[in-house]
């Protein structure tokens, strides 16, 4: 794969002293992805608890550690972001970099995703974590970063029950923007990529709103909207933007909701809406004076689901 839109210049003091001399891991694994294993520690000196993403630098037999050096870069360009992850400290061995990460105890989105049982977000839920999440991701791209792997595996929550705030993880697959125009390999789990990667066109911060239109519609109706029986199926839905916005899979959702989700599961990159946009799109701010013509339905079918009794009409589309 080519190296193209990788940072790898850093600021933070990679430590060669044992990692066990300042921290001790308490059993329990966190997660893990393809190449990481992530454990819960914590830091003697404070009794702070930590995440420790473990790293291999050799993988497949090819050296990593300019990726896992990109990754820890993205980190510290984030760092003054509230739901981009923290990086607290970075440890190398022979054979590993360990990444010290702010704990975030609640685990993936994922897990609330996939319950068709109770566990599931309310859209009142959905509403606060997505601003959290474009708030973070409109971050990393007015600092010309596209992540490039959002999906529910890779955002997290402080804490389950109560349900907290998100953490945006995983910057192994992020690039800065400067001039990527590379052809990407198809990486992980199909479901969120965006047509353009799938047609080798070029990336931008816009193929991490497709991955937020599937990753809204994940949490709002527990289905995965290009999910097929294979790959193919998968990747066919994908470049047909295929998606089901009927009534029942959409039921007790707001209008509003499957309007915003339109926003961005267009095929063309440059149609898609911007996180910055998305923030002021009306489903997020039910309360804004401009579209208070909008927020009287929205407020019935959020607040006082009795008295949904909802015209005929077409809901109108809201100015951009
Ligand atoms: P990979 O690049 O291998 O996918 P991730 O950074 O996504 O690695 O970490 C793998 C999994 O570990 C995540 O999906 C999550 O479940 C867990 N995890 C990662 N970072 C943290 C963290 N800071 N706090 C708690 N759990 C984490
Ligand atoms: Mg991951």
């Amino acid at each position: 794969m080519s190296r193209h839109g990788m940072v790898t210049k850093i600021h933070t003091r990679i430590r060669t002293e044992p990692f066990k001399s300042s921290y001790d891991l308490v059993g329990k694994e966190l997660g893990r992805g393809k190449f990481a294993v992530v454990k819960m520690c914590i830091e003697k000196a404070t009794g702070k608890q930590y995440a420790a993403k473990f790293l291999r630098k050799r993988r497949k037999g090819t050296d990593c550690r300019m990726d896992i050096l990109n990754e820890i870069a993205v980190l510290e360009s984030a760092k003054a972001n509230p739901y981009v992850v923290a990086l607290h400290e970075v440890y190398e061995t022979n054979t590993e970099i360990i990444l010290v990460l702010e704990c975030a105890a609640g685990g993936e989105i994922f897990d609330q995703c996939v319950d068709e049982n109770n566990d599931a977000f309310t859209e009142k839920d959905v509403i606060r974590l997505a601003k959290q999440i474009l708030n973070g991701v409109a971050f990393l791209h007015r600092n010309n970063v596209v992540h490039l792997d959002l999906k529910p595996q890779n955002i997290l929550l402080t804490s389950a029950r109560p349900l907290g705030d998100i953490r945006i993880v995983d910057f192994g697959l992020s690039r800065r923007m400067d001039n990527i125009t590379e052809v990407r390999e198809i990486l992980g789990t199909p479901e969120y990529v965006a047509p353009e990667i799938l047609d080798y066109d070029p990336i931008s911060t816009a193929t991490d709103m497709w991955s937020i239109g599937v990753l809204i519609y994940v949490m709002l109706t527990s289905e995965s909207p290009f999910q097929g029986d294979n790959k193919q199926m998968t990747f066919l839905n994908i470049s047909q933007v295929n998606v089901d916005y009927s009534q029942d899979t959409f039921e007790g959702i707001s209008p509003l909701a499957v309007d915003f989700i339109k926003s961005l599961l267009l095929k063309n990159p440059r149609k898609r809406a911007t996180a910055e946009e998305c923030l002021k799109h009306p489903w997020l701010n039910p309360h804004s004076h401009s579209h208070s013509h909008l927020v009287n339905r929205s407020a019935s079918s959020l607040d006082e689901p009795e008295e949904t009794s909802q015209s005929e009409s077409e809901p109108e589309s809201p100015a951009p």
